[in-house]
């Protein structure tokens, strides 16, 4: 097998959990690896974190690539790019992704620019397909698919010519694949240098914030906007997803308007979600929104704008004042829980 043609993903852990973001990737680059008739890898660096690779292995990695070093046991930049760039020189996937967590969009850069590359940041999709630029074509590269000039266009950036492609992808846009852990990869452990200007920073303290809103795992979601007017009249939102037993999410107009905190902020730049319910409350359905929330199973949406785009895309709408649907469907769901 060649090895230049694999697709790598780089395995983000934080308080000694690996990051979903990176079990949704392998499941991207599994795809991607079977498009280019190669392999789905990981590169794992930390320190010991052994028992992580069987959950690598079980999310799809064929290949790991582990280093393993104590100056690796907390990241930092410098000696982490150190680490990533002699695995990657020595052994040139075709493709390398990243999440595109703060430690991806802090790594990846590095090492691109150490590397020569390029980097597509916060992509939602990836595929591969052929390219011809001045009549020359370039069959099998990675088409690196994210929204540009505010949402409005969908632009595809390719990087003919300089490997690997790099790209860092947005949580939550693509499922984790279901882990099988009856699968086994080939571990190759890799021994790196550094020099002395990689440990120029010293990390004193980590300090982890348990999260403690969780919208990617909400079976239902009841999202307000702007529609509904103000911070009380977000109540009839709360009561409606109670009635539901769902959770309650906002759009950023509603976010930056103070009616809910910004970790319920579900879109581009806040979560995307794919609950088998959405309920839009008051929510015009920009695609800013609707990049974040199309994928759920169901979509109810409610607005007295006939026009809205949100209705383009909703399973079920109700045109009317929420201020009138709303009570009615809490009273309903309440005396039907
Ligand atoms: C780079 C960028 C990133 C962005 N990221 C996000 C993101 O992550 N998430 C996001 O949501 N937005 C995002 N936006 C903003 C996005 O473009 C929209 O401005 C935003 O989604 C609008 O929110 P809204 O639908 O709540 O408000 P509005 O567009 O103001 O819509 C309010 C809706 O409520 C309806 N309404 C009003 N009163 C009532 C009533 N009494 N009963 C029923 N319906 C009523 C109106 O008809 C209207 O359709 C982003 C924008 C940019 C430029």
């Amino acid at each position: 097998m060649n090895t230049n043609k694999d697709v790598w993903v780089f395995i983000e852990t934080n308080n000694n959990k690996i990051e979903e973001v990176s079990l949704e990737l392998l499941g991207k680059a599994k795809e991607l690896a079977a498009d280019l008739g190669s392999r789905c890898a990981a590169l794992f660096i930390g320190n010991g974190n052994d028992e992580k690779i069987n959950d690598i292995a079980a999310h799809g990695a064929e290949v790991i690539y582990a280093i393993s070093h104590p100056e690796l046991a907390k990241y930092r930049t410098l000696p982490y790019t150190t680490a990533a760039v002699q695995v990657i020189q020595k052994y040139q996937p075709e493709i390398l992704l990243f999440g595109a967590t703060p430690t991806g969009r802090d790594l990846a850069p590095r090492i691109a620019s150490t590397l020569k590359t390029g980097l597509t940041a916060d992509c939602t999709d990836l595929r591969i397909g052929d390219y011809t630029f001045h009549k020359k074509t370039y069959e099998k590269i990675l088409y690196q698919i994210r929204p540009a000039f505010g949402g409005n266009i969908i632009a595809t950036i390719v990087n003919p010519e300089n490997r690997p492609q790099m790209a860092t992808v947005r949580d939550g846009v693509m499922p984790v694949p279901e882990p099988d852990h009856s699968r086994k990869a080939e571990i190759i452990r890799e021994e790196v240098t550094f020099n002395d200007n990689d440990f120029a920073v010293e990390v004193l303290r980590q300090e982890f914030e348990e999260k403690t809103v969780d919208l990617k795992s909400a079976p239902i979601i009841v999202a307000g906007g702007y529609g509904v007017g103000s911070k009380e009249n977000f109540q009839l939102i709360q009561e409606l997803a109670d009635a539901l037993g769902g959770e309650v999410a906002g759009s950023r107009a509603a976010v930056d308007a103070g009616f809910v905190p910004k970790e319920r902020q579900v879109g581009q730049t806040g979560t995307t979600v794919r609950p088998k319910l959405y309920i839009a409350v008051g929510i015009s359905g920009a695609v800013q929104h609707t990049a974040g929330m199309k994928d759920a199973k169901k979509i109810i949406a409610i607005n007295n704008d006939p026009e809205a785009p949100i209705f383009k895309i909703a399973h079920y709408g109700i045109i009317g004042d929420l201020n009138e649907v709303v009570p009615k469907l809490i009273t309903h769901f309440r005396k039907h829980q």
